[in-house]
């Protein structure tokens, strides 16, 4: 973090458990000074662990909510950071807004990588590719799954497997692929990954273990049998 003692607002750009954690930070020493920050998401500051253990409650976002608020922070949604002036101290948003600061924390954390195979060639309606971070893309996920898709879920690591759990148990069991022989494979020892995979097939999960995808095609044939044509393949990033 940059500081100069000015009039202007503290200034936080990300609107993650970091941005949030910053703003709570600055007002433990900083009781009225302004504090303005800025997400390009359409919520304040919410946790997002939750999101992946139960993607399709209800109230996920009254229960994630981290009320930065009521710090009284001004939380912009929808506010992209475009550019950081530093000589002029200020930083100016998508739709030309510049706002100076009095000190600057940079949290905008990260964005999931969707590899080359994942992404969908115009033309092909009957299949939609979601990254699982935000809670957009849990309301998105529970939409479809709502309509009766049956999702396929590509990724064995810690977000995909408690994904495709979360699924199961809320009575919609989708398909899980993954490169290794069995989920978590590659983050946890020897019995974990056997014993995560016979817990998941007693959930009804489809497990496709050894699945590496190269194309959109080997993607689109991996979808489970009772999908319908327009299944939803959340990517567990
Ligand atoms: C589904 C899921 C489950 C997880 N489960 C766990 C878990 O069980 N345990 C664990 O330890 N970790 C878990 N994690 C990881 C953990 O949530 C992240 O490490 C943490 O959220 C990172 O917080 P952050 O604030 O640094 O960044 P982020 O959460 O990525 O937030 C960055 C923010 O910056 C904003 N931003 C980015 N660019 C700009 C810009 N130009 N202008 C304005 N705003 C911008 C974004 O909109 C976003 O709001 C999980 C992550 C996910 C996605």
């Amino acid at each position: 973090m940059t500081t100069d003692r000015t009039d202007a607002p503290f200034i936080i750009v990300g609107g993650g458990m970091a941005g949030d954690a910053a703003a709570r930070g600055i007002r433990m020493v900083e009781e009225d000074h302004p504090i303005v920050l800025l997400t390009t998401e359409g919520s304040g500051p919410y946790d997002r662990p939750p999101l992946s253990k139960d993607p399709l409650a209800s109230d996920l976002a009254e229960r994630v909510d981290r009320q930065t608020s009521s710090e009284g922070v001004d939380v912009r949604t929808r506010a992209r950071v475009r550019r950081i002036d530093r000589k002029g101290r200020r930083v100016v948003l998508q739709d030309g807004e510049a706002l100076e600061w009095r000190g600057l924390v940079l949290a905008p954390g990260a964005r999931p990588v969707v590899p080359a195979w994942a992404r969908v060639p115009d033309g092909a309606e009957d299949l939609e590719v979601l990254a699982f971070r935000t809670l957009e893309d849990a309301r998105a996920l529970a939409g479809r799954v709502e309509e009766g898709c049956v999702p396929l879920v590509v990724g064995g690591g810690f977000v995909g497997t408690e994904l495709a759990a979360a699924l199961a148990k809320s009575g919609h069991a989708p398909a899980l692929a993954y490169p290794e022989d069995a989920p978590l494979g590659r983050v946890l020892p020897d019995p974990f990954p056997r014993l995560m995979a016979r817990y998941l097939e007693g959930l009804g999960v489809e497990l496709q273990p050894g699945t590496a995808f190269r194309s959109t095609e080997t993607l689109a044939s991996s979808a489970p049998e009772a999908a319908p044509r327009r299944g939803g393949a959340p990517g567990g990033v």
